[in-house]
């Protein structure tokens, strides 16, 4: 049975306030922007809570073809338009009522400013998403990657890509470094961190997580112990 509007409303306003609109920097993501440094980086990601972006990587480098918290759109849709949720989410905030988990005002609900119909968060959840957004940022980064003399080494390093979606980073990771010769991947996963046969010899398997993983490298490495031979 599907929700009453006013409490998935009151639902998604409390919900992307907190991870879309958080103000606080993100320590993890600040780690990872700080390891890959000056080097020439793109980011490809299925987080819809744009944090790379809010933490120090350029937006325009960031490619999140799964769609963005921050914008909403007509489900039917009837325009490939989109809005910005921000003002949609403090609306329902100021109508929402923590002990019911609902919106309280009516007034406050959004319809689609063209055609007065549904509206839904700007992520892809069906066949009517709306990826009119985040197209430009695909196209650059297959320039990029096409760009790239065929002797130049990339390292694609994969963050927590499992089977939920593995459409959108794992196995365009796995086909990439299959393509190109002097690519090498290396794959983050504390569950599944396995690498096709294939790729043996060019893919690392890390059964980890990114914050071991970031732990692990800033970790003071000991000195080798001096062999002593009675
Ligand atoms: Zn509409």
């Amino acid at each position: 049975m599907p929700l009453p509007p006013a409490v998935l409303w009151g639902y998604w306003a409390v919900h992307i306030d907190d991870i879309r609109y958080d103000p606080a920097p993100n320590p993890l993501y600040q780690r990872l922007r700080g390891l890959v440094g000056d080097m020439d980086h793109w980011v490809m990601t299925s987080n819809v809570d744009a944090l790379f972006a809010r933490n120090g990587f350029a937006p325009d480098r960031v490619f999140t073809p799964q769609g963005d918290y921050g914008r909403y759109q007509c489900t039917t849709p009837c325009t490939p338009e989109t809005w910005d949720s921000r003002p949609l989410v403090e609306r329902l905030l100021a109508a929402y009522d923590p002990a019911t988990g609902a919106v309280t005002d009516s007034r406050a609900l959004p319809h689609c400013p063209n055609c007065g119909g549904e509206v839904e968060i700007n992520v892809r959840v069906g066949p009517e998403f709306i990826d009119a957004l985040y197209r430009p940022a695909g196209a650059r980064l297959q320039e990029w990657l096409s760009a790239s003399a065929s002797d130049t080494r990339l390292l694609i390093l994969e963050l927590g890509a499992g089977f939920n979606t593995p459409g959108v980073v794992r196995w365009p990771g796995e086909h990439l470094t299959r393509h190109l010769p002097c690519a090498r991947l290396i794959r983050v996963n504390p569950a599944h961190p396995e690498v096709p046969a294939d790729l043996a010899d060019r893919a690392l398997p890390v059964p980890a997580d990114a914050q071991h993983l970031l732990d692990a490298l800033d970790a003071p490495h000991p000195a080798p112990k001096p062999t002593v031979t009675p």
